[in-house]
């Protein structure tokens, strides 16, 4: 049986926390940035942070990037000193980054890098070695399906931070303060502003309960992972990797007013893994049957919205109650342009790969966007619909 509950995503709440106002670009065009470092009250603490600026406000406001990825969104009446460095920003290295994580989770945590990953776990270290291997390859498998789609996909300036509690209980309990109430509906989540992803040993899940025997060997934990069962499960977790790999390789940009349909539609477009292909991630531009399924449900329905409401609005994806139907529209989407719209596609994440953080922009200017590189939306919304009703 397919499963029917792949989830939506918890990187939505995340967006809702920049606040509308205008920003502009720091004003230096010289590569490389200088470091500074900020004191600044969040709450009810005091933090001294070394990072560079990546847009600021006239009053002294900012979007201060950490040398550990993190971003921090800080007013002006918060600013308590700010001094530029004579050094360069540097980036952590992994060993930096991964002894800094481990300060702050609680005790009881170890470590296993990948070249790309740093993945701190209090669980089993084949479960990080499964996790960290799955990644790597659509790490890989991504750089090279928008490479051949003739976007220049750059490597991550930070290793990615990849938290793994034991339990659902640790992980509902460790994510309170991020999600709230959502913590307990979804197993995996990206964080644009830490620039972590989070989640808990898949093995232990619900879906999973009574194949204590998954909890062991590599191989053990691979043949749990690719039964029917844990299909939905897996996909949750290259779908929030999948968020932070775009985040962190030029294509998207962290809270850049990107358009949702776009941002959460490419992560459902690789979310379906096929994990009996060691060698690649063949997977990519499938038919995602479940999407396709709700899709073609709702297409001559209500439920489903039109191609230029899509574009000039997020609010479905942000409502539980409409964020399924809204899903199934943004893989719809995205299949369709990828597959009859390929260069367009690309002309078109590329200029949405150069937005600046902290920007809004109106539904006007997002839809005149829009149809400057795919041409009338109208005509597009009757193309679209022709041939995603032939699709099997
Ligand atoms: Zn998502």
């Amino acid at each position: 049986m397919l499963p029917t509950a792949f989830p939506t995503c918890l990187i939505l709440a995340m967006l809702l926390l920049a606040p509308a106002r205008a920003w502009s670009d720091e004003p230096t065009d010289s590569e490389p940035q200088p470091a500074v470092r900020v004191t600044f009250s969040d709450k009810d603490e005091q933090r001294t942070i070394t990072g560079r600026v990546i847009v600021q406000d006239q009053e002294g406001g900012m979007l201060l990037e950490g040398q550990d990825g993190r971003r921090w969104v800080i007013e002006a009446a918060n600013v308590l000193n700010r001094e530029v460095l004579a050094a360069e920003f540097t980036p952590l290295t992994h060993d930096q980054l991964a002894e800094q994580t481990l300060a702050e989770l609680p005790e009881g945590f170890s470590v296993h890098t990948t070249p790309h990953y740093v993945v701190c776990f209090n669980t089993s270290r084949a479960f990080a070695q499964w996790t960290s291997s799955l990644l790597e390859r659509l790490h890989r498998a991504f750089t090279n399906y928008w490479e051949n789609q003739g976007f220049e996909v750059r490597e991550p300036e930070f290793p990615l931070v990849v938290i793994i509690y034991a339990t659902a209980d640790q992980y509902r309990e460790a994510s309170r303060e991020e999600l709230g109430s959502a913590a307990g509906s979804v197993i995996g989540y990206y964080n644009m502003l830490s620039n972590h992803v989070t989640m808990y040993d898949l093995t232990g899940a619900e879906a999973m309960r009574g194949d204590d025997a998954g909890r062991g060997s590599l191989k053990e934990i691979n043949r749990m992972l690719t039964q029917p069962a844990a299909v939905p499960l897996v996909a949750t977790v290259v779908h929030e990797a999948t968020h932070q790999i775009a985040f962190n390789c030029g294509l998207q940009e962290r809270l850049a007013e990107m358009p949702l349909w776009l941002v959460e539609g490419m992560a459902v477009y690789f979310e379906a893994p096929d994990l009996s292909s060691s060698r690649g991630w063949r997977g990519i531009g499938k038919v995602n049957y479940p999407r396709l399924r709700t899709f073609k449900q709702n297409m001559t329905t209500t439920r489903r919205l039109s191609v230029a409401d899509m574009v000039a609005d997020d609010k479905r994806f942000r409502e539980s109650r409409t964020a399924v139907d809204a899903y199934a529209d943004a893989w719809a989407l995205n299949y369709y342009l990828i597959r009859y719209q390929p260069d367009q596609y690309v002309s078109y994440i590329q200029a949405m790969s150069k937005k600046l953080p902290l920007l809004p922009e109106t539904p006007e200017a997002r839809r005149e966007e829009f149809q400057k590189h795919f041409g009338d939306i109208d005509d597009l919304e009757r193309d679209f619909l022709k041939r995603m009703s032939r699709l099997k």
